[in-house]
């Protein structure tokens, strides 16, 4: 830290991605990537002359890739707001909608940037517990009167909230932003976009970096209604209007067209994973049920960081957090099918080897 920076963020504490390591090949299960490339469409529509254009600014508006996205999710294009990632609607929505008087309310464990965007901006937040099975306590978002943050289906548990109980908490909490981040809808949750058109309150978040394998490209987007997303408009033209580049954007355009191939990936990740969770379960494994590409996983048999040490030992990365009740799990991506019979038989060799020394 240097003498310059601020005082107001000497005590803040950035987010930890996730580790990109370069020292060997593993098995990277840890970021819940796509283990699938883009569309053929993605890679043709970047092009020669997509890179020739490059001397040249985005459209700011990306006009194109929101009528695109408004024809898929059947709203109109003023209902949708593009950014460099789902991580900048974040980032606004908490600039935009909260203040030192307006607060924000997500559940105690969830998405680890929720705390830093509150801190970076000094905005005083709330953390409410999970239930004792990880479940959402979706009765204890009602009536908040504060902005209120939920990834649905939530990370990094991957259990899901059905539209019914999301419905409730927008209902009666007319006068805040409720934000859904859908990150992880489309492996097997149910999209809220629909509520939109009767709440004015629903900001409803999804990435192109999950389910449509763009993670490097950095693309998310936001639906609501018009007034919301002008809100969302103004903080971006009031801190970067081309947040979005060039590249990304025809990307972004030709996944869209490409939706069926996405659908198609998700199908077969979801098998994965459910016939994933099967096996560690007959090894004697907690899995919680997962909506989402990825596992949360315990064994009684050793703590979450030693599972952790011990898979990246045998070549395979996936994520540990440092929270009290959730430090005997590990967070799996689901990868390829090969991927995870790879991860199955590192789990029983582990398990295995703590029978022999208890
Ligand atoms: C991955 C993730 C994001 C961030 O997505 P980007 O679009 O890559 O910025 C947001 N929310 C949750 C819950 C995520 O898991």
């Amino acid at each position: 830290m240097s003498r310059f920076l601020s005082g107001r963020f000497v005590a803040l504490e950035a987010y930890t991605p996730g580790e990109q390591p370069r020292d060997k090949r593993y098995i990277k299960l840890n970021t819940n990537e796509s283990p699938y490339p883009p569309s053929k469409e993605v890679m043709e529509r970047i092009s020669k002359e997509e890179v020739m254009a490059l001397n040249l600014y985005p459209d700011p508006t990306g006009r194109a890739l929101k009528e695109k996205l408004a024809a898929l999710y059947e709203v109109n294009t003023e209902q949708v707001f593009l950014a460099n990632g789902s991580d900048e609607i974040l980032n606004f929505a908490f600039l935009a909608f909260c203040d030192a008087q307006n607060g924000a309310v997500f559940p105690d464990i969830s998405y680890g940037f929720y705390p830093v965007y509150a801190k970076l901006y000094q905005i005083p937040f709330e953390e409410i517990p999970l239930k004792e099975d990880f479940s959402i306590d979706s009765k204890a978002y009602c009536g908040l009167n504060r902005m209120i943050v939920i990834a649905n289906p939530n990370a990094p548990t991957g259990m899901a909230l059905s539209v019914g109980q999301i419905e409730e908490i927008v209902k009666s909490n007319p006068d805040h932003v409720v934000l859904i981040d859908e990150a992880y809808v489309d492996f097997g949750g149910e999209s809220c976009i629909g509520l939109t058109k009767k709440y004015g309150n629903l900001l409803v978040v999804q990435t192109f970096s999950k389910s449509r394998s763009m993670a490097g490209a950095r693309l998310g987007f936001g639906i609501a209604q018009a007034e919301l997303i002008a809100d969302l408009k103004k903080i971006q033209y009031s801190t970067n209007p081309y947040n979005i580049n060039r590249l990304t954007l025809a990307a972004g355009e030709a996944a869209v067209e490409s939706d069926a191939y996405y659908k198609e990936n998700a199908k077969r990740i979801i098998e994965t994973r459910e016939k994933t969770a099967k096996e560690l379960r007959e090894l004697g494994v907690t899995v919680l049920p997962s909506k989402a590409n990825f596992i949360f996983a315990g064994s009684g048999r050793l703590d979450g960081d030693s599972l952790y040490r011990e898979l990246k030992a045998q070549g395979i990365l996936v994520r540990h957090f440092e929270k009290e009740r959730i430090r005997n799990f590990v967070r799996i991506s689901i990868g390829t099918p090969g991927q995870m019979e790879a991860l199955v038989s590192a789990f029983q060799k582990i398990l295995a080897e703590r029978r022999e020394r208890p």
